[in-house]
């Protein structure tokens, strides 16, 4: 049934052919994989499979595409060929990932698909304008412009820039395209209503207490209005008359006060109403050039008056095309525009079908694409930063499927990621129909599914990091199936089994009512406590809505006391016990990339400390700091520790280069000449954290942190590797081997988003015994996940849908997953 071709005959016409791959981890490897095939890399996190399909294959592939263009001679030389000896038979590459890197917020599901494009031709070509005032069509007057012949008005020709909101001429002027306006939320100023303004009430004049009584403008009018009224300033803000409040908010109407601030070092008065901190935040954040603009905690988004969140002009908005506006097509979910889309071919005069006929025809494609891959709940306005990592690639995935190009290499990284088990057939056939284009594809995938369909199966490992590297087995399903010494092999026999489960009963609930956020329908959520949960559901059914869109935003407010200004639930009860909560999800963690997992886990300062106090250091005077490589006393100048360098071509993506002063150690000579059991703190930066654990057996509050790590399978990263390098999955396991490793509260409550990203069936193990302590220690796990190992393991699920989008937003089941195992409605229920 699954219909696995045999590997053809070796020939190197039909392989890609990889000898002697040696970069990161791989040992010395010789690969060959079918070409127009589908070939699956598998094996446990880190032991090798980016490091062949993305590091070797794909930037083989980027290398060779920079040889073909002019001018690139240059860029050749700075681009550091991966490390292998041979290649034979790759064709052009091209890398499908989930990252998400910084998103530009004015992308979109419509502007990456290109669907947005072709649906401005459409109403350029035949849509029919109106005027916004009056509400009939615009004509053509005599000097052939376009005129309403009821008010006179004179209005834009139509073209492809007006029904963009990212071009000056398309944009809402009102808005500058952003649909939304920043205001004042006055009820962010005053942070702790049982303190004093002068014990720090408020964020914004802070604490004044044993301040000058002069500061800004602000503060002179505090004092002004305070003395006037005769206010004693220590009495708590909830105590203060409603009157004084409103001033210090809104200001004193017309009523002149006189003022001191401070002035550039120099005191100054002034006679003038005040303003009120309202008006004052507005003005500050309209001035601010930061790009982190520190008045923006004061403000909340409404939406734009003019142009209600349409971002468009009038021209562009009053435009219809067979009855439908552009911006209401941008917000119908995939499958109801398709249903327009083709309800239009019936609908068009011969003449329209003349000019718009391949226009839209290009457009039914690209919308049949995305629906290919999964996506019949997402709208064309729906913008990238809000799509989740496998959404995102899913996206991008169907923009390759309309294209012609045949012969090409397709490199896809974990694309089950987000899809309920139902779906994944649906991304199957979407590679198979790459391949049988004529492509070849492959894919980096931990999914049984997937595995079983594929042509090839490539099971890296046995281990992790210097453990790993090398081909296990390599062959069909069924050959890795008959390798004894492959562990994949056994498990897509299905001869593992985990039965993590304890059968906890849960007795108290946390519970939201009313819960509204994006599709839930006005659910109520019962949320057992001290258990371990899933949140199931397809793709697009509300988990996240429910989980990160409500159930954090209600924890935040109960727990950390933080106010909530968009709440899309009506009650929230039973948290009383809880002590605190950690949301973990996959976003990346910090900003800057010279923080590494030593860092993060707080363990860098420790060993530090160590290299100190070494004889070495101590004579020559070193402190801890010169072995940060963030300090000026011990990093190497040249490249101001980075141990790269970066180069800046025109047109590309920017590159680093090993720097060469230092060899990439990132430390001046005299700090690499300390040892500590021999080795510098320039080697231990580059041991993995598997390698660590026994060089710093001795170090117990070392070794338990690194040890915490081996636990949630992150035993191959290396101490010193840039935290900007790891995938949301690794991320989210660094972030949860920090919070086991911190002080542990009585009751938390730990909220994760499918934690098996990345992770192979070996680590899932691993995850489930930590997940297995925690409730054991009384904690509470809630998890959006659908590898149904991890939910059949769970105590409790809460399983939500039938369907993605409109069509879900629902409980339809919740109980233990042996129950829901037996419940007809539940799809999830069926892959259990
Ligand atoms: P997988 O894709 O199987 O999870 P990787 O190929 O990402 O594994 O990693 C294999 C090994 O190579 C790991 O030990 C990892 O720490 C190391 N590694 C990955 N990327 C780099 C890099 N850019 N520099 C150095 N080591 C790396
Ligand atoms: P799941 O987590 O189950 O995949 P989501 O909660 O992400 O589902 O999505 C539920 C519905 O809400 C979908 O129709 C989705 O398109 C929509 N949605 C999710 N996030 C946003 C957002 N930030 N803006 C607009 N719509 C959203
Ligand atoms: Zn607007
Ligand atoms: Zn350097």
């Amino acid at each position: 049934k699954t219909g696995n071709a045999v590997l053809p005959a070796k020939q190197p016409n039909d392989v890609l052919m990889l000898t002697g791959c040696r970069q990161n981890n791989l040992k010395n490897i010789d690969v060959s994989i079918p070409k127009n095939k589908l070939t699956v890399i598998t094996g446990v996190s880190g032991s090798g499979k980016s490091s062949l399909a993305f590091d070797t294959i794909y930037a083989e592939g980027k290398r060779r595409y920079l040889d073909h263009m002019s001018n690139a001679a240059k860029m050749q030389e700075f681009i550091e060929k991966p490390d292998f000896d041979g290649i034979q038979g790759l064709t052009p590459t091209i890398a499908i990932e989930q990252k998400k890197g910084s998103q530009n917020p004015r992308s979109t599901v419509g502007t990456l698909t290109g669907i947005m494009d072709q649906l401005r031709m459409l109403f350029v070509s035949i849509g029919k304008p109106y005027c916004p005032y009056c509400g009939v069509p615009v004509k053509k007057d005599s000097k052939n412009k376009n005129r309403c012949p009821v008010c006179g008005n004179l209005f834009q020709a139509l073209t492809v820039s007006v029904f963009n909101a990212n071009t000056h001429t398309g944009a809402c002027h009102v808005c500058s395209g952003l649909g939304f306006q920043y205001k004042v939320n006055p009820a962010s100023i005053v942070v702790n209503e049982n303190l004093s303004v002068l014990e720090g009430a408020t964020s914004y004049f802070g604490k004044l207490r044993g301040k000058k009584p002069t500061g800004n403008w602000m503060v002179g009018e505090l004092y002004a209005i305070a003395a006037d009224r005769n206010i004693d300033l220590d009495t708590p803000w909830k105590e203060l008359p409603e009157d004084f409040k409103n001033a210090l908010l809104y200001g004193t109407g017309d009523k002149v006060y006189r003022f001191q601030y401070n002035s550039g070092g120099r005191d100054t008065e002034i006679n003038r109403p005040a303003a009120g901190a309202v008006a004052h935040i507005q003005r500050l954040f309209r001035e601010s050039k930061s790009e982190d603009n520190p008045w923006k905690q004061y403000m909340y988004e409404i939406p734009c008056p003019v142009c209600h969140g349409e971002l468009l002009c009038p021209e562009a908005r009053y435009t219809t095309m067979m009855g439908y506006r552009l911006p209401e097509l941008a917000k119908m979910p995939i499958v109801r525009l398709r249903e327009w889309i083709y309800s239009l071919q019936g609908l068009l005069s011969d003449n329209q079908r003349n000019k718009a006929g391949e226009v839209l025809q290009e457009v039914q494609i690209r919308i049949d694409n995305l629906l290919q891959v999964g996506l019949p709940y997402v709208t064309l306005n729906r913008t990238a930063p809000t799509l989740s990592g496998g959404e995102l690639q899913r996206v991008r995935l169907s923009s390759h499927l309309g294209s012609d190009l045949i012969g090409l290499t397709y490199i896809l990284d974990e694309p089950s990621i987000g899809l309920h088990p139902r779906d994944h057939h649906r991304m199957i056939d979407t590679m198979k129909h790459l391949r049988d284009k004529g492509n070849t594809v492959i894919v980096v995938e931990h999914d049984r599914d997937t595995m079983l369909e594929a042509d090839y199966i490539i099971d890296i490992g046995p281990g992790a990091g210097v453990h790993g590297g090398e081909v296990v087995s390599a062959g069909t399903v069924e050959e890795v199936k008959e390798n004894s010494l492959s562990a994949t092999g056994r498990y897509l026999k299905g001869e593992y089994e985990w039965n993590l489960s304890n059968n906890r009963v849960p007795h108290e609930w946390l519970i939201l009512k009313g819960c509204t956020g994006n599709n839930l329908k006005h659910i109520d959520a019962y949320f057992p406590l001290h258990v371990m949960c899933c949140i199931t559901g397809v793709s697009g059914s509300g988990k996240s809505s429910l989980v990160f869109g409500t159930l954090i935003p209600a924890l935040e407010e109960a727990i950390k006391n933080q106010r909530n200004y968009k709440k899309s639930y009506q009650t929230f009860e039973g948290y009383e016990t809880i002590n605190a909560f950690v949301q973990m999800d996959q976003s990346p963690i910090g900003k800057s990339s010279r923080s590494t997992p030593a860092t993060y886990i707080g363990i860098f300062d420790m060993i530090r400390a160590r290299y100190a106090k070494q004889p070495k250091a101590l004579e020559c005077g070193m402190s801890e700091s010169h072995f940060s490589f963030h300090s000026k006393d011990g990093q190497c100048p040249a490249c101001e520790g980075q141990g790269q360098i970066k180069i800046v071509f025109q047109y590309m993506a920017d590159h680093y280069v090993t720097c060469t002063e230092c060899k990439g150690s990132r430390y001046q000579e005299s700090v690499l000449e300390v040892l500590y059991k021999g080795k510098n703190i320039a080697e231990v930066l580059q041991m993995d954290i598997a390698q660590a654990v026994s060089f710093f057996a001795d170090v117990p509050e070392v070794r338990t942190k690194l040890q915490l790590m081996e636990e949630v399978g992150l035993s191959y990263l290396k101490l010193g590797q840039s935290i900007a390098t790891l995938s949301g999955g690794e991320a989210q396991r660094l972030k949860l081997a920090k919070e086991l490793g911190g002080k542990q509260k009585k009751h938390m409550v730990y909220i994760l988003d499918e934690p098996t990203t990345g992770l192979h069936f070996q680590d899932i193990e691993k995850l489930l015994l930590i997940f297995r302590k925690l409730t054991d220690a009384g904690h509470t796990l809630y998890i959006i996940e659908h590898n149904t190992d991890i939910i059949r393991a769970s105590d409790w699920m809460i399983d939500i849908g039938p369907e993605g989008g409109t069509g879900g937003g629902k409980i339809v089941a919740s109980g233990p997953p042996d129950e829901i195992k037996k419940n007809t409605a539940s799809i999830t229920g069926r892959y259990l």
